[in-house]
């Protein structure tokens, strides 16, 4: 079909209603080529009586002559040719109507595959007079469709990994699951110990673990199946038309991925992964995305337990471990109020004189129906649920003002408080600790906080600031159950901290080890001192026991072997009988003392 221009040839009554009541054609003619988008004025039957120079030139869109029609060819058939679909049927079926007056406008936005690629345009149409005549305008979107579809895929992938995202996995998981037919399997990943990657080689490290991670994985997955990271080093491999032993078979594959080490930063570093499985039969409506990746997670976090680098498959009593867990955690929220937490104090001795110098102060639940609850069995769970921070501000509290009425009592005590590592994170400790010695007129002396050595290597930088604040206003800082760890001797150099708690099984060792246990020993302490710290051993059981960290050069002393925990009131009694050598009192005085 020829290439037509507008303005000269227009067959058309156009009037223009001036006074003379003459046709002014070109004038139509002007206000449409003024238009920048393709238009075209149709009748009734798709009969084109009107171009503009815009659409005359979207010819050159194809390489073909499709779009080529102008005045008195059919519009619909260019439609149609362009794509004879559903689609196009049904919007010339609106345009028809459109023409009739049934409907007011007519718009959409189509995908036309041109010699420069994709390009959107918007169709526009109105119905131009009571004739039927109806203007149809073609306008270039492109540059507005590409900024949401980028919009939107950013909306539904991950920035670092390109991988779907929480949300979109979601999305892409429940339309899995409403379809009925075979099963739908998830297999949550998440890497072993990714955080001490990110800890010790930085973020950027940890990120670009996480790209070659999804990398792996990708290639490890079957085309029908889709990778995605949740978040942090958590992925998600939805497995369409997938049963157990075919996820099994997959999460195998995938740890094997592992097996070649990841270069990270300047070394090369071999890693696991623990996965949990988790399958919903195919065609249930009732099982939600969120329902089942949760189940998957409780599975990789039962693999996690179980000791990591392994795969576990979703069971109901995993949930109900998980069930009784939040159960306990807000049971332990009101114990705070409800006042069922208590205080157990466990003497130090100062070596040097044998005098009893502190205590520390260790922390139980008096749990209505279980009894005597150890903090074994709930501190973790009051770090993973946010209850540790109040928790720690109540045993401040206790403990400053037990320090207070012993005091008052003529017994000068220094008292230690454990600190979780989860309380640095939160910024307050400063200000808990600080509240915690006004409300009870403490002098700062009087208190040591207890950190262990992996809560200070959590986040050296951030520790070390708030422990030299702590220092300035006159605390103490010890590190506790030194040994048990990740030992940087670096770090500890760098940390501003008085005493050094070596963990008991040092200790414990020099029943079974002797010279290697006490060779142990004897070089932490002498780390201690030259880092002008003082050091205490903790786990003392025997007699024997105590002779040796004596010799050894350990300033205190703590251990069954001294005292088991008491409750706060049994302390003066104790004091009072110990078979101590004459004029031996309790005293503070040599702790100011290296
Ligand atoms: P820790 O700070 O290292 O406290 C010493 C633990 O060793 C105490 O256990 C104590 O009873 C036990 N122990 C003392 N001497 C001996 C001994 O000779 N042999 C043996 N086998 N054990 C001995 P407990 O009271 O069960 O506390 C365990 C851990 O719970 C504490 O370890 C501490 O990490 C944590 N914890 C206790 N109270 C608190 C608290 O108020 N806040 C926080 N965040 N953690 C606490
Ligand atoms: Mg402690
Ligand atoms: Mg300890």
């Amino acid at each position: 079909m020829p290439r037509t221009t507008a303005g000269p040839q227009l067959p058309l009554d156009v009037r223009h209603r001036d006074g003379a009541g003459q046709p002014d054609a070109d004038l139509v003619a002007g206000v449409l080529d003024a238009l920048p988008s393709p238009t075209v004025l149709i009748d009734p039957d798709g009969t084109i009586l009107l171009v503009n120079s815009a659409w005359a030139a979207s010819g050159d869109l194809l390489e073909d002559d499709r779009l080529e029609v102008g005045v008195g060819g059919n519009y619909f058939e260019v439609m149609l040719s362009l794509s004879d679909d559903a689609v196009n049927h049904e919007r010339i079926e609106q345009l028809r109507a459109l023409s009739q007056g049934l409907r007011k406008r007519v718009s959409a936005d189509y995908a036309l595959s041109t010699v420069t690629g994709v390009r959107w345009f918007h169709l526009q149409a109105s119905r131009a007079d009571e004739s039927g005549r109806v203007v149809v305008t073609h306008t270039d979107v492109t540059s507005r469709v590409e900024a949401e579809q980028a919009s939107a895929w950013q909306a539904r992938h991950d920035h670092l990994t390109d991988l779907p995202n929480r949300a979109h996995l979601h999305e892409l998981i429940n339309s899995e699951l409403r379809r009925d037919r075979e099963p739908v399997t998830v297999l949550f990943l998440d890497v072993d110990g990714f955080k001490d990657v990110n800890d010790t080689l930085g973020h950027e490290v940890g990120d670009g673990l996480l790209r070659e991670l999804a990398g792996r994985l990708s290639s490890h997955t079957r085309g029908e199946d889709t990778v995605g990271r949740l978040g942090g080093d958590e992925f998600v491999v939805l497995c369409r038309n997938c049963d157990v032993d075919g996820a099994l078979a997959l999460a195998e594959r995938f740890q094997a991925t592992f097996d070649e080490p990841f270069q990270l930063g300047e070394r090369n570093t071999r890693l696991t992964v623990s996965i949990g499985v988790a399958t919903a039969p195919g065609g249930n409506s009732d099982v939600r995305s969120t329902d089942l990746v949760r189940d998957a997670d409780l599975a990789m976090y039962a693999a996690k337990s179980a000791g990591r680098n392994r795969v576990r498959v979703f069971s109901p009593d995993l949930r109900s471990a998980v069930e009784q867990r939040v159960l306990v955690a807000a049971e332990l929220r009101e114990a705070i109020d409800a006042g069922q937490l208590v205080l157990h104090y466990q003497p130090v001795m100062h070596l040097p004189t044998g005098e009893v110098s502190g205590v520390e102060a260790l922390v139980r639940w008096q749990h209505p129906e279980r009894g005597l609850v150890m903090p074994c069995d709930f501190i973790p769970l009051a770090e993973q649920n946010g209850i540790v921070v109040p928790l720690t501000r109540w045993v401040l509290g206790e403990a400053t003002r037990q320090t207070v009425a012993w005091e008052q009592l003529g017994l000068t005590l220094v008292t230690g408080v454990n600190i979780s590592a989860a309380h640095f994170g939160t910024g307050t400790l400063v200000a808990d600790v600080h509240d915690a010695l006004t409300a009870a007129e403490l002098a700062p002396e009087r208190l040591v906080l207890e950190l262990t050595e992996t809560s200070v290597a959590e986040d050296p930088l951030r520790a070390a600031a708030q422990f030299a604040q702590l220092r300035i206003s006159g605390v103490e800082v010890s590190i506790d159950d030194f040994g048990s760890g990740f030992s940087s001797l670096s770090q500890l150099v760098s940390i501003p901290a008085g005493v050094l708690k070596l963990d008991r099984s040092l200790v414990a060792g020099t029943e079974t080890r002797r010279s290697e246990s006490a060779a142990a020993i004897a070089a932490v302490v002498g780390l201690a001192t030259a880092c002008g710290m003082r050091s205490l051993a903790e786990g003392v059981e025997t007699a024997d026991q105590l002779d040796l960290v004596r010799e050894l050069g350990c300033t205190y002393a703590q251990g069954f072997h001294i005292a088991r925990p008491m409750p706060a009131a049994e302390l003066p009694g104790w004091l009072a009988r110990r078979p101590s050598p004459a004029g031996r009192r309790a005293s503070t005085a040599h702790l100011q003392s290296a």
